[in-house]
C-alpha cells in the first residue's frame, strides 16, 4: 500500500519471510503463508493481504530488497532527506537477520550492511564536489528510556576501528534527553555520536553498539527482544564552491556554498507479541506495556500519515505518545521516507502473531 504524498510516496509497507528454521523443522511445523506468484500479496487461511513488496523465501532474494527499498533512502539522504526503515514483528520472525543489526554475527545482506556499502561507494564519487561528514548513534529504547548502545556507561566504549575495548563504569551517566528545536528538528542531548571517515569504522560503531545490545541483555531476560535498536547516520554535505571565471577571464569565487543535513534511521524493533503476564511482580508486564506504547504510538502515527483526508485536514499526528515516535518525529512523515518491514514467520504454530502482525503492517497504508 503506497501512500501518495504529493508526487513522492512517504511511507512503504514490505513483508519479509523467512524460511522454517531449525526448531520449526524439528517440531515438524508446516509452511501456512503463501505468496501469490508474482504478486506482492500474503496469504494466511482465509485472509489475503497486499503491500509493496513481499519477499519470501522463494522469492526475490534480499539483493531486491535493498535496492526496492532501502537504496531510495541511501539516494535521498544525499538530497537532504530524512528516512526511516523499520523492522517489524514477533521475536524470532528475522527482524535482526532482515536489518543486519546482529553486528558481527548478523546477515552481510542485511539492510544496514548494504546501505553502509551504497553509502560509501556515492561517498566516494562525491568527495570531490562536496564535503561530507558522516556520523553514527546506536541507542536503545527500553521501558520508554533511551540508552547510548556507543556509550552504555559500563560495558564499552567505541573507538573507531578499535572494538569492544572495556571502559570503567561511569556511575549515574544522565539518561539521554529527546529535544525539539525551533526548525522542527530531534536532537538526542547526551548520546554518542560517532564521527566516521569509513566504512571499517561505521562497521565498527554497528558491531560495537550491537554487541553492547547483547551483553546488556543476558542476565535480564532476554531484554534484547523487548527494546528498540536505532541505528542512525546523519550526512552532512557542504558543496565546494565552483571555481567561476568573470567575462574578462579573471578567477572568481562561486560563494553560493549549500549545505544539507540528513539523517537515515535504521530501526530493529520490540518483538511485537502481546505482552504475557509471567511474574507474580509484574515487572515483566509493565515492560510489555511499556513496549506496546512504542509499537502503538507508531501504528497511529504511520496510519494517521497515511489517512489522506485527516492530513488533508491537518489532523493531529500522535508523535508525542511515545519515545520511539518523540525521536523518531522529524523522519516520519512530511518531507521524509519511510519503510516499514514487516517480517513473519512461516510456521502454523506463529499463524497468530503471523496474522496480528501482517494487518498492522496493514493499517499502515
Ligand atoms: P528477531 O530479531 O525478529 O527476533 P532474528 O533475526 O534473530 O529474529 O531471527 C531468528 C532466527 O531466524 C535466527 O536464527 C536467524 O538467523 C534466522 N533467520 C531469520 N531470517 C532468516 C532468513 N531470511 N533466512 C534464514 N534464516 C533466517
Ligand atoms: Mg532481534
Amino acid at each position: 500500500m503506497t501512500i501518495e504524498n504529493g508526487e513522492d510516496c512517504c511511507v512503504k509497507v514490505a513483508v519479509h519471510i523467512r524460511p522454517l528454521i531449525g526448531d520449526e523443522r524439528i517440531q515438524g511445523c508446516k509452511d501456512c503463508v503463501t505468496v501469490v506468484p508474482g504478486q506482492p500479496q500474503v496469504q494466511i487461511g482465509s485472509h489475503s493481504f497486499t503491500f509493496d513488496h513481499v519477499y519470501g523465501s522463494t522469492g526475490s532474494p534480499p539483493a531486491a530488497m535493498f535496492e526496492e527499498l532501502a537504496a531510495p533512502l541511501v539516494d535521498g539522504l544525499f538530497q537532504g532527506y530524512n528516512g526511516t526503515v523499520l523492522a517489524y514483528g514477533q521475536t524470532g520472525s528475522g527482524k535482526t537477520y532482515t536489518m543486519g543489526t546482529g553486528g558481527k554475527d548478523g546477515c552481510q545482506n542485511g539492510i544496514i550492511p548494504q546501505v553502509m556499502n551504497a553509502l560509501f561507494h556515492k561517498v566516494e564519487n562525491l568527495k570531490h564536489h562536496s564535503e561530507l561528514q558522516l556520523r553514527v548513534s546506536f541507542i536503545e529504547v527500553l521501558k520508554e528510556e533511551v540508552k547510548d548502545l556507543l556509550d552504555p556507561g559500563s560495558a564499552g566504549k567505541v573507538e573507531p576501528g578499535n572494538v569492544h575495548v572495556a571502559k570503567i563504569a561511569i556511575p549515574g551517566k544522565p539518561p539521554i534527553q529527546i529535544r525539539e528545536g525551533s526548525n522542527g528538528v530531534i536532537t538526542l542531548a547526551g548520546s554518542t555520536e560517532v564521527d566516521v571517515r569509513t566504512k571499517k569504522e561505521m562497521v565498527a560503531c554497528l558491531e560495537q553498539g550491537s554487541f553492547n545490545r547483547a551483553t546488556g541483555s543476558t542476565n535480564m531476560n532476554n531484554q534484547s527482544s523487548r527494546s528498540h535498536a536505532i541505528f542512525t547516520i546523519t550526512l552532512e554535505q557542504m558543496h565546494k564552491p565552483n571555481q567561476m571565471f568573470s567575462v574578462d577571464g579573471m578567477p572568481v569565487e562561486d560563494m553560493t556554498e549549500d549545505c544539507l543535513f540528513a539523517k537515515l534511521h535504521l530501526v530493529d524493533l520490540a518483538g511485537s507479541e502481546r505482552a504475557k503476564r509471567t511474574g507474580s511482580d509484574g515487572l515483566r508486564f509493565k515492560e510489555g506495556v511499556h513496549i506496546n506504547r512504542g509499537l502503538l504510538a507508531l501504528g497511529n502515527v504511520i496510519s494517521a500519515l497515511g489517512d489522506e483526508k485527516k492530513r488533508k485536514d491537518g489532523a493531529h499526528v500522535p508523535y508525542r505518545d511515545s519515545k520511539l515516535t518523540r525521536l523518531l518525529q522529524d523522519s516520519l512523515g512530511g518531507n521524509s521516507r519511510t519503510v516499514m518491514i514487516a517480517c513473519i514467520s512461516p510456521a502454523d504454530i506463529n499463524a497468530e502473531e503471523t496474522l496480528n502482525t501482517l494487518k498492522y503492517a496493514n493499517r499502515a497504508r
